[in-house]
This record gives C-alpha cells, sequence and structure tokens, in this order.
C-alpha cells in the first residue's frame, strides 16, 4: 500500500494503475469503521483500489465540529492496508486541495435543498466540490459510497449524470451495531447514556416498518409512528421524513421500495443521521 500526501502524485499513481484494469475509490473522513471497511473490501475487489482519507473543511458549517472531529491516520492506515486498499491519498493540510487561491464549487439542483441541504448550507456544496476533486484525482472507474449518507449518495449520482463523469456510482448498505445503531465516525462522542438512547433511531425505522406491515402506506402516519420513538431518545429532531427515494421530494403515499425514510436528530450535542427504504 503507497499514502500520498501529495494529491498530484496520487493522481499519477492512480492513472498508473489504471493501465492494467479497473479501479475502485473509496472517498473518506478518516476514523474508518467497519462502515467504511465494508466500502473498502468493495474498491479492494477491483484490479486496484484507492482511498483517500480528508476532513473537507468546505462541507462544515460555522458551528459545526470541523476542529474537534476524530482522526487517527495510523490506525486508519492498519485497517486500509488489511482491507486490501493499494493506494491512499492522505494530505495532512487543507492547503493541499484548496490552494488559497481556489474558486470554483460545484451548484447543485432541488435534491441538495431539501433535507440535509435545508440544515446544513453550504454542506452539499462543499461535499460535492471535494467529491468531485478526488474523482478528478483518482478517476475510478467505480466509486463506492455508503447509503448511510442517503442524500449525499443521491447527490453524488446525479451529479455524476448530470457531469458525465466516467465512473459507476455504487451504493453500499448500512453497516450496524449488534443492536441496530447505524456506525458513524461521530458515535466516539456519545456518552453512554446516549449511547443507548442513541437507539431510537433504529426504533423509529422500525416502528416505520412495522406500520408498513400492517398495510399503512400514508408518508404522514409512519413520519408519526416513527417520531413517537425517535422523541423517547433524542434530545432535539431536526426530521423524522418520509420521502420519494429518488428525487426525495414529499410524498403523501409511500410505495413500497420507492419510499425512504430519512431521520436527523440530536442526542446530547451529536448529531446522528439514519434512514432505511420501506420495503
Ligand atoms: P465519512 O467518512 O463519514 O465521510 O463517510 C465516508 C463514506 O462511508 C460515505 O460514503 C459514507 O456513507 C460511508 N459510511 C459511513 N458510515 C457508514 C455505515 N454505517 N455503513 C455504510 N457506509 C457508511
Amino acid at each position: 500500500m503507497r499514502v500520498f500526501d501529495d494529491p498530484r502524485a496520487f493522481q499519477a499513481a492512480c492513472l498508473n494503475a489504471r493501465r492494467t484494469g479497473d479501479l475502485g475509490f473509496v472517498p473518506t473522513m478518516g476514523f474508518l469503521h467497519q462502515g467504511h471497511e465494508s466500502l473498502l473490501r468493495l474498491a479492494a475487489g477491483h484490479a486496484s483500489s484507492a482511498l483517500s482519507i480528508f476532513v473537507n473543511p468546505t462541507q462544515f458549517g460555522p458551528n459545526e465540529d470541523l476542529a474537534r472531529y476524530p482522526r487517527d491516520l495510523p490506525g486508519d492506515l492498519a485497517k486500509a492496508e488489511r482491507c486490501g486498499i493499494d493506494l491512499v491519498l492522505a494530505p495532512k493540510e487543507a492547503e493541499a486541495l484548496y490552494p488559497s487561491d481556489f474558486q470554483t464549487y460545484v451548484e447543485l439542483g432541488p435534491l441538495a435543498a431539501t433535507l440535509e441541504g435545508a440544515l446544513r448550507p453550504g454542506h452539499f456544496r462543499g461535499m460535492a466540490t471535494v467529491v468531485l476533486k478526488l474523482l478528478a484525482l483518482a478517476q475510478p472507474t467505480h466509486a463506492y459510497f455508503g447509503r448511510k449518507d442517503f442524500q449525499q449518495l443521491a447527490i453524488v449520482r446525479r451529479m455524476a449524470r448530470d457531469f458525465d463523469l466516467p465512473v459507476e456510482i455504487v451504493g453500499a448498505p448500512i453497516v450496524r451495531e449488534p443492536d441496530g445503531l447505524a456506525l458513524s465516525s461521530r458515535n466516539v462522542y456519545l456518552s453512554p447514556d446516549e449511547r443507548a438512547r442513541a437507539l431510537c433511531l433504529w426504533r423509529g425505522q422500525q416502528a416505520a416498518l412495522a406500520a408498513v406491515r400492517t398495510g399503512e402506506r400514508r408518508a404522514k402516519a409512519l413520519e408519526l409512528a416513527a417520531r413517537v420513538e425517535v422523541e423517547k431518545g433524542a434530545d432535539r429532531i431536526d426530521y423524522v421524513a418520509v420521502r420519494d427515494a429518488e428525487s426525495l421530494q414529499e410524498i403523501e403515499t409511500a410505495t413500497p421500495r420507492q419510499a425512504v425514510i430519512l431521520f436527523a436528530a440530536f442526542v446530547g450535542k451529536t448529531r446522528l443521521i439514519d434512514n432505511g427504504l420501506l420495503e
């Protein structure tokens, strides 16, 4: 495994790797857990594989956790190596990707205006910009994203289509703790009491699914069933929303497999997101 600080050197190595076959790529912000590792193993199934570890400042709001975002480069590199990754981009400084004269950003459409986009202004603009940069550096045949960040995956897919990017965007299942909590780098912030309460998002999802199984299809009723559970553990709910799984727009009736329920809530100071298809 080769680790690069310099984006241009990483790009040269990726281009070289592409000469002999497909390249699978996984962009991350590091502090890798088993959710990331599931993506790394998928990428490692290609002739060559690449990973980026970069806490992207442009996707954090002024009051968000950029400065205290958890980091563990040695641990991440050991995990990447174990998963069979060949090339890693891990810039030490943000300037490596954002020089002082940087000025070009991706402008997004309605997919990014709702849910996370409505609550975290600029988040998806920063995310899409860095993903586009990373795809231009790695030039992979396949790029892997977790469905944990459901809206992010939808936006990246849309961007790849709209910009004719020659890459297949692949979504991978959410990896969960045995009790159902979705793995997240931010779970380390949770105290034992908060960790127990964080399960409310999973319980909300289960409540919505149980209602679907009894024949309930009204989006508002499904949201309410889920919200009752989330309220039991969360300190503040940003949204519990049943949406069309492709457009992410509001729907009245949840058609199985075409509807998704999405959650964002604070447990203590930690903001957690989760989602699941209603099927
Ligand atoms: P992050 O480091 O949080 O930016 O995440 C990097 C990638 O890992 C994104 O595509 C995430 O959707 C994905 N990811 C994060 N948590 C999970 C999880 N629990 N299961 C599957 N993928 C995940």
